[in-house]
């Protein structure tokens, strides 16, 4: 996907819970270094790998430079949830309408990495040979670590932050 108006239009309407935001170029300009995809992986799977973070970040066009990045938006619909099999075990919503997964129940199926309304999905799904490995991966705003989201404590620039507004059209409006 890149920030073209095509891909703008992507962005489906509805309500969101609290999520991660990227700040318009006004407030701040993503370096596109990846810090916060690593810091990701590693909070969470003590490893840094593209397949296991719940943070992307998706390069722009090198005339550009504009970077765009890419996580859960906590859909109060929350369609992967509804699709899981294992709805509450594996697939669950906290008391703060956090959507997050439970990766010890998750069977590997794919099917909420599939329902999620976004392209791409906002869910990491890696399929792995050996399918008792295969899990899903998505943002859960790191909800039991004190200090909260790992990848906005460690972006150098202060691109991104946490919101409970509509998502905005990230790189060129106002939050
Ligand atoms: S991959 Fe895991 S979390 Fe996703 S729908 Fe299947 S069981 Fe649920
Ligand atoms: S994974 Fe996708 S559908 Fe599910 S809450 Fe996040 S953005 Fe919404």
């Amino acid at each position: 996907m890149s920030n073209s108006d095509e891909n703008k239009k992507e962005i489906p309407s509805g309500e969101y819970g609290r999520h991660i935001i990227q700040y318009p170029v006004e407030i701040s300009f993503c370096a596109g270094c990846s810090s916060c995809e690593i810091v990701c992986g590693l909070v969470h799977e003590g490893v840094s790998s593209p397949s296991v973070n719940r943070i992307f970040l998706e390069r722009g066009e090198k005339q550009s430079l504009m970077h765009t990045i890419l996580t859960c938006q906590h859909c109060t619909d929350h369609p992967c949830y509804e699709k899981c099999p294992k709805r509450d075990e594996a697939m669950c919503i906290d008391e703060n309408g956090i959507v997050y997964i439970n990766e010890e129940k998750c069977i590997g199926c794919g099917l909420c990495a599939k329902a999620c309304k976004f392209e791409p999905s906002r869910i990491n799904f890696v399929k792995k040979a050996d399918k008792t490995k295969r899990k899903a991966h998505k943002c859960d705003l790191c909800r039991t670590r004190e200090n909260g989201p790992a990848c906005i404590e460690f972006c150098q620039v202060k691109c991104i932050g946490l919101s409970d507004q509509p998502i905005p059209n990230q790189l060129t409006e106002s939050i």
